[in-house]
């Protein structure tokens, strides 16, 4: 039988309660447990697909197709599984499965209530991912207590432990303790309040991780044992890390895995093997040599809004000894004369996923100085579409090229609603959501780079490359380099003659892992490091060559960036 463990935040929202539980996550897998997770959020939307970016960050999509928040990201990444839909329920989720069978009649004619009938849903969703391969499940509960929307969840989680036997429950509450500077002192205060809001919802804490900016002293963590109810070792510290992937390692330095194995009886008969975790930090420490990324889009006030991105982009810097500064360029300020001024100095530019019309401009202009310039650039599926825009309207004289996204009525729709989405007015859950496989040209970069012609890739996007323009971009340098096994959709874009000029219609992104960068990630930030070392220094084949159909240039860049 699977055991549980619970993760609830106290004092403050931001507290860094998912990396928390992704490192919990790492050590129990170390041990030799299978750990799934998963994330309840107490907000009203089905799911994260219609938020704003700006408002909840990215939304992270799953092999199956789920629109999930961010926190199942660093959930993939740290225990390194592939999570479903499953994994991520909202309160609007929850009752609209509880609203829909009302409408059925399912509850004959009762009172529909939070208790119990919410209350036995978010049950059934915690009980639903505790299948035969998992020894443990890691749940946890978005927001902090003392919200009024946690309420149906804290209740819910307290009878668990009831329904499945306290032996096989665990809960972990994550706090801040917070430095007040004009006196010098670190404050236990808001977590005694916070650990006291959690009892008086029936939830003593079995563990308390005290979130800091510096550590905390034993005489703290003692103080906090006492009056917290909960024992000396279960009181563990983990102070602001230098790299989050540090952060498994503070935590078992501090005891966490031994007391929570302890607990539940499971993972005694071995230590935590944490050789391979330890070598990825050594190289995250040793990546020394920096590469300026641009990141052009527009949400870049948040950069949580392409958390996934920015991820991928360190794993990549890991494995090449890079490390990645990231420049965020918000798309709208990349126009007119200032253009090159602008982005001067960067080693590459990712143009990333995006909605709307608002920065599509700036991106194009980014896009053709990467091309004119020889700098590695990256599309991320609206970086796709806009990279052929640009390519249409600069190279190929399709004036005003658009994706009919944001010129309804341009004369070049050289990106186009899919078939599929014609039709489609629900906006939640309708795009082209999750795995699809893509058939890539041999010889190809993209093949190159992933070692292979057949790839899958995560998806989440209405528009695609108009297949009735095809046939005017065969001039020899774009190149179509891979397409849906149907030939319909082309998934993937690439320019001859340049280091590394490559957009997907998918997002590598989401399948990125500390150990294993995305291919397309690890090959675009080497091109990025071989333009920092000025291995580029007039041998590449120039951008009027790219475009204007010269005979092909030897390319030791791209040569370097495919080794
Ligand atoms: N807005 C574009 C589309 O729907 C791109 C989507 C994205 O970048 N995720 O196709």
């Amino acid at each position: 039988m699977a055991k549980h463990i619970f993760v609830t935040g106290g004092v403050v929202s931001g507290l860094g309660k998912g990396l928390t539980a992704s490192s919990l996550g790492t050590l129990l897998r170390t041990r030799g447990l299978r750990v799934t997770m998963q994330k309840l959020d107490p907000y009203i939307n089905v799911d994260p697909g219609t938020m704003n970016p700006f408002e909840h960050g990215e939304v992270f999509v799953t092999n199956d197709g789920g629109e999930t928040d961010l926190d199942l990201g660093h959930y993939e990444r740290f225990i390194d599984v592939e999570l479903t839909r499953e994994s991520n329920a909202t309160s609007g989720s929850i009752y609209l499965s509880v609203l829909s069978a009302e409408r059925r009649g399912e509850y004959l004619g009762k009172t529909v209530q939070v208790i119990p009938h919410i209350t036995d849903e978010i049950k059934r969703r915690i009980a639903r991912l505790a299948t035969e391969d998992v020894d443990v499940v890691i749940t946890e509960v978005g927001g902090t207590v003392g919200d009024i929307e946690i309420l149906p969840f804290l209740e819910a989680i307290r009878q668990f432990r009831l329904d499945v036997g306290r032996d096989n429950v665990f809960y972990l509450h994550v706090t801040l303790v917070p430095f007040i500077g004009p006196s010098h002192e670190l404050k236990t205060k808001p977590t005694q309040h916070s650990v006291t809001e959690l009892r008086s919802r029936g939830i003593q804490p079995d563990a308390i991780v005290l979130r800091s900016e510096s550590p905390v002293t034993d005489e703290l963590k003692r103080k906090i044992s006492d009056l917290c109810d909960v024992g000396p070792r279960s009181v563990v510290n983990a102070p602001d890390a230098r790299s989050l992937y540090e952060i498994p390692l503070v935590l078992h330095d501090e005891g966490l895995d031994d007391v929570v194995c302890s607990h539940l009886g499971i993972g005694l008969d071995r230590v935590a093997e944490l050789g391979t975790w330890r070598a990825l930090v050594g190289r995250v420490e040793a990546a020394d040599v920096p590469v300026r990324i641009g990141i052009v889009g527009k949400y870049v006030s948040l950069p949580d809004a392409y958390l996934s991105v920015v991820e991928s982009l360190n794993h990549a810097g890991f494995a090449a000894g890079a490390r990645i500064e990231v420049e965020w360029i918000q798309a709208e300020e990349v126009e007119g004369l200032l253009v090159g001024a602008r982005l001067a100095g960067l080693d590459g530019v990712v143009i990333p996923g995006g909605f709307g019309p608002r920065g599509v401009e700036g991106m194009v202009t980014a896009a053709r100085w990467t091309r004119e310039q020889q700098v590695p650039c990256l599309g991320l599926c609206l970086g796709l579409q806009v990279m052929t825009i640009e390519y249409a309207r600069a190279v190929l004289g399709m004036e005003g090229a658009n994706s009919s996204e944001f010129d309804p009525s341009t004369s070049y729709p050289v990106i186009d609603l899919m078939e599929a989405q014609r039709g489609v007015t629900d906006k939640g859950g309708t795009m082209r959501l999750g795995a699809y496989v893509a058939q890539l040209q041999s010889g190809s970069q993209v093949a190159e780079a992933y070692g292979s012609t057949v790839v899958s890739e995560r998806h989440r996007h209405r528009f695609e490359f108009n297949p009735r323009f095809r046939s005017r971009f065969d001039d020899g340098w774009f190149t179509c380099s891979g397409q849906s096994p149907d030939e319909r959709l082309v998934e993937f874009i690439e320019l001859r003659g340049h280091p590394f000029w490559l957009g997907t219609q998918a997002h590598p992104e989401f399948k990125s892992r500390p150990e294993r960068p995305a291919p397309l990630f690890r090959e675009f930030v080497r091109a990025a490091l071989a333009q920092r070392c000025g291995s580029t220094d007039g041998e590449a084949a120039s951008g009027e060559a790219a475009g204007g159909g010269a005979a092909e240039a030897a390319d030791p860049v791209a040569e370097l960036a495919r080794r």
